[in-house]
């Protein structure tokens, strides 16, 4: 009889020793899965995703991206509800900021919980027509900032990866130093230094090639351009010797191909980096072709 007492006390003991260790290891599962769980982090567009995923590079994080890699500037984008569940959703939402984002002031009053960060901060903005310019990734100088601001602040944000963030964005900043050389480089071979541009954007390659923009002709959607607004163009293209224009080709070759025809004007079309494929070098490797085509473009006109 005692034996079984004791045989049953032993079971007991097994089972109370069980179920502590299980208590134990179920939390601290719990423990280690709430530390697991990595910050969201959603940037405004593509060339903010393009900035971001290169500092985020190895980091436990999720990164999306709130607009289509195909939207281009965000000048008349409008947040549907998936997007605000979205950005409700994130933990930091990375913006290019100078007005490029209209809803930001928005998100700043509604969404109390996610941090914001504005990549042009401190960023000196061009002006067009007394409006800020806030296309400021299309410049090496301007974008080298946006890159720091993006990886000072996710680092204050997110402190366990900031080690990788810093790390990162300053691997970053050697690739777009070489590029901003290349920049120095082909300012020097630019005999004439008016410009006209066919997209705000350009205004900030421009003062990176230190260039003197003359006028701008804003055709950053699918829209009739007037035979006034040529005329415009020739007349300023007579008056500031302008040999070249720098333009996107999706938006102005019929542009273009005008003023070609009326005056002596190259138009070079170049890439405003604001839309393509989700990858890491995007940016690198457009910038690096836009400026291999300028240089190419300006050579074949001198000779
Ligand atoms: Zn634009």
């Amino acid at each position: 009889m005692k034996k079984r007492y004791q045989t049953f006390g032993c079971i007991l003991l097994a089972i109370l020793a069980m179920f502590v260790i299980c208590t134990v290891v179920s939390v601290s599962f719990d423990k280690s899965s709430k530390k697991q769980k990595s910050k969201l982090i959603v940037t405004s567009f593509y060339p903010m995703y393009v900035a971001t995923s290169n500092i985020v590079d190895g980091a436990d994080v999720e990164l999306k991206n709130l607009s289509e890699p195909k939207t281009g500037c965000l000048h008349d984008f409008q947040l549907t509800t998936q997007d605000m569940k979205l950005i409700s959703t994130s933990d930091i939402f990375v913006a290019n900021g100078a007005g490029m984002e209209s809803f930001l002031e928005d998100i700043v009053k509604e969404y109390k919980n996610v941090s914001i960060i504005d990549s042009s901060k401190g960023i000196n903005l061009l002006k067009e027509e007394d409006e800020e310019n806030s296309h400021i990734w299309m410049g090496t100088k301007t974008y080298r900032q946006q890159v720091k601001n993006i990886a000072k602040q996710l680092s204050k944000d997110d402190p366990d990866n900031a080690k990788i963030y810093m790390k990162n964005a300053k691997l970053y900043d050697e690739k777009l130093k070489k590029l901003q050389k290349q920049e120095k480089e082909l300012s020097s071979k630019l005999t004439s230094k008016n410009i006209i541009i066919f997209h705000e954007a350009f205004a900030y390659l421009a003062e990176d090639l230190d260039l003197d923009v003359k006028y701008v002709l804003d055709l950053d959607e699918e829209r009739q351009v007037s035979a006034g607004e040529i005329a415009d163009v020739l007349s300023q293209v007579k008056k500031n010797k302008i040999e070249y224009i720098l333009a996107e080709k999706q938006y102005a070759k019929s542009v273009g191909d005008a003023i070609e025809r009326e005056s002596n004007v190259k138009v070079i079309y170049i890439d405003p980096l604001n839309r393509g494929k989700y990858d890491k070098n995007s940016y690198l490797d457009g910038m690096k072709k836009n400026l291999d085509k300028i240089e190419k473009e300006i050579t074949n006109k001198q000779n």
